[in-house]
């Protein structure tokens, strides 16, 4: 019997305090999404929003059942929140973009053709156009470290913004780890992957939830979720230090030997120290940020908690795995 089944399309959008925003993109996606594909369904994730954004997202559905929606228990970040998404999608393609209209949906038409051409993942990398200039020199700055120092590529510009085939999806929530870097996920799952390029577009409402720390902190998770090479860089560095040191006593040695200065050097003293003490206490802190991973690893808790959806209350598993 053939399969009558028209392929269908999902739209994964995390949602965090976004009452002012939602409504847009709904609206926008409603005008675009009947002419682009014959089936679509757009699935709106409540990140434990604190402003009406989940009473705005029951009212949506209500009004228009393509548009389903899952509430998570509270605020998980926006890598569980996605991933909460994906694992509920009943897509063939899978979309993911953000919910104030910085991802533009019309991009979605030069997407998916590239997907029926067979590629799993179409990535959409926008140019740089309008951000803080600092922002963006700390940006790329990251990126070129990150490239350094981890296998995975990433690319400055290439976000969360793209869409996946069902093979991609289905890869991504095999990988089951908790510190979840999405970025370097979608690099390291591989696949045939294509890029559209797009221009920057500013926050339609609303405001961002990044700030410069949480930016950092995201910068750091990349690295470490990546690999061990912070670790072996200690070793160089520990290396190179006690090189300094045993040169340098060797030659206060042979001076006191040579010259009989003995007590020379108070001040050398103490900055050293100071020094090795607190060279000490940075590679301790890069072995601890690996053993508090490992720790929260292996407590194998679940991504994300669901309080409800346009299901019902609790109707999905709440692992992903
Ligand atoms: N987001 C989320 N959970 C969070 C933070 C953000 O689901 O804890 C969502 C947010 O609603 C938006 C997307 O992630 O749809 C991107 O967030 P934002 O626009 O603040 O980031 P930026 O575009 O500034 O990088
Ligand atoms: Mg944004």
């Amino acid at each position: 019997m053939a399969d009558t089944r028209k392929p269908m399309l999902s739209i994964v959008v995390p949602c965090f305090n976004e009452e002012t925003v939602i409504g847009s993109l709904v609206a926008r996606l409603q005008e675009l999404l009947p002419g682009m594909v014959e089936e679509f369904e757009v699935l709106l994730v409540d990140d434990g929003s604190s402003d009406r954004t989940l009473e705005v997202l029951r009212e949506i559905h209500a009004d228009d059942a393509r548009f389903r929606y899952l509430a998570l228990s509270r605020n998980f970040g926006k890598e569980s929140a996605m991933l909460a998404g994906l694992s509920q999608a009943r897509g063939d393609a899978i979309a993911i973009m953000d919910a104030d209209l910085q991802h533009p949906p019309e991009l979605l038409a030069e997407m998916l053709p590239l997907l029926d051409e067979g590629k799993d993942q179409v990535v959409a990398r926008r140019t740089r156009t309008g951000d803080a200039p600092f922002r963006t020199f700390v940006s790329r700055l990251y990126y070129k470290l990150f490239n350094r120092l981890v296998e995975v590529r990433l690319e400055d510009g290439e976000g969360d913004f793209r869409v996946l085939s069902r093979k991609a999806v289905r890869a991504l929530l095999a990988v089951g780890e908790y510190n979840r870097f999405s970025k370097g996920l979608f690099s390291w799952i591989g696949f045939d992957t294509a890029v559209v390029a797009y221009e920057n577009v500013a926050r339609a409402g609303g405001e961002t939830k990044w700030s410069m720390r949480s930016l950092v902190n995201y910068g750091i998770d990349g690295v470490l979720s990546f690999n061990s090479r912070p670790l072996r860089l200690a070793i160089y560095f520990g290396a190179f230090i006690s090189l300094v040191a045993f040169l340098y006593a060797l030659w206060v040695l042979t001076d006191a030997i040579v010259n009989g200065n003995e007590a020379a050097g108070y001040v050398t003293t103490i900055c050293t120290v100071v020094g090795i003490g607190g060279v000490q206490m940075i590679l301790l802190g890069v072995i601890g940020e690996y053993l508090g991973r490992i720790y929260l690893e292996t407590k194998k808790r679940p991504h994300f908690l669901l309080k409800e959806s346009s299901e019902g209350p609790l109707v999905t598993p709440v692992t992903v795995l």
